[in-house]
């Protein structure tokens, strides 16, 4: 089943760790949040490191 990279934009705190350790898949937009740019740009294990890696938790995979 796809899946499909989010940010819950409740709990992000704009942090930047996730758009400087991976900034082809994560970009910081006008309202100053983090958001999903390109999920394909890097590989499953690379998201999973940041996922962990978020001070909030709030990257997660949401079916499709
Ligand atoms: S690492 Fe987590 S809290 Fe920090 S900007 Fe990215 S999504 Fe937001």
């Amino acid at each position: 089943m796809p899946r499909t990279l989010t940010i819950d934009q409740s709990l992000c705190i704009s942090c930047s760790l996730c758009v400087d350790m991976l900034p082809d898949v994560f970009q910081i937009n006008e309202r100053n949040s983090a958001q999903v740019y390109n999920q394909r740009a890097s590989g499953y294990a690379e998201i999973e490191s940041i996922r962990a890696a978020c001070p909030l938790g709030c990257i997660r995979w949401e079916d499709v």
